[in-house]
């Protein structure tokens, strides 16, 4: 789990990676510097502005919720949901039945 204990708001110098949604961070925009410790190890992280926000704002990123990839994986099971609709296993063709069987 992720403790976060200090965040400050800074202009990059270079180009870094999001934390949370593991996007590129330009250079030369505001975002957001925090400070943490996981595992009694300090470690330190740039977030945007908005993924910030989104952590500050969903109760769901507090605490074991924050983790390195988290925004993306939110948004991921999101678009999942709405796009791809799973069929039920009675639904399988019975090859695929079987091969899963033969897998386990
Ligand atoms: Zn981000």
């Amino acid at each position: 789990m992720i403790d976060i204990r200090n965040k400050k708001m800074v202009i990059t110098r270079k180009a870094h990676t999001c934390f949370a949604c593991i996007e590129e961070i330009e250079k030369g925009k505001s975002s957001v510097y925090v400070n943490a410790k996981e595992d009694e190890q300090r470690i330190q992280f740039h977030l945007h502005e908005e993924c910030n926000k989104t952590i500050v704002k969903d109760q769901w990123f507090t605490g074991s919720g924050l983790y390195h990839g988290c925004i993306k994986n939110a948004k991921d099971r999101l678009e999942g949901s709405s796009v791809i609709k799973f069929s039920s296993d009675e639904e399988l063709p019975f090859f695929m039945k079987f091969n899963i069987e033969v897998e386990v």
